[in-house]
């Protein structure tokens, strides 16, 4: 396996829906707390700027399930 590239050319991922995007794809960003996020879509930005913490603690620290 090289991953080497991946890293820094690789597919971003939608935080929000979960898709994986090209650098095409991604057209839209935010950034919370000094990391960059993209978006598939307007819509998808949107949830996310409303509620960051949601997406960015699933995407990061997957340890806590919160119930409804
Ligand atoms: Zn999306």
């Amino acid at each position: 396996m090289q991953a080497e590239d991946r890293t820094a050319h690789g597919p971003e991922r939608d935080p929000v829906c979960g898709r994986e995007l090209t650098r095409e794809q991604a057209l839209l960003s935010a950034e919370v707390k000094d990391r960059t996020y993209f978006f598939c879509s307007e819509r998808c930005r949107l949830m996310f700027s409303i509620r960051p913490a949601w997406f960015v603690e699933r995407d990061g620290a997957p340890t806590r399930r919160q119930a409804s």
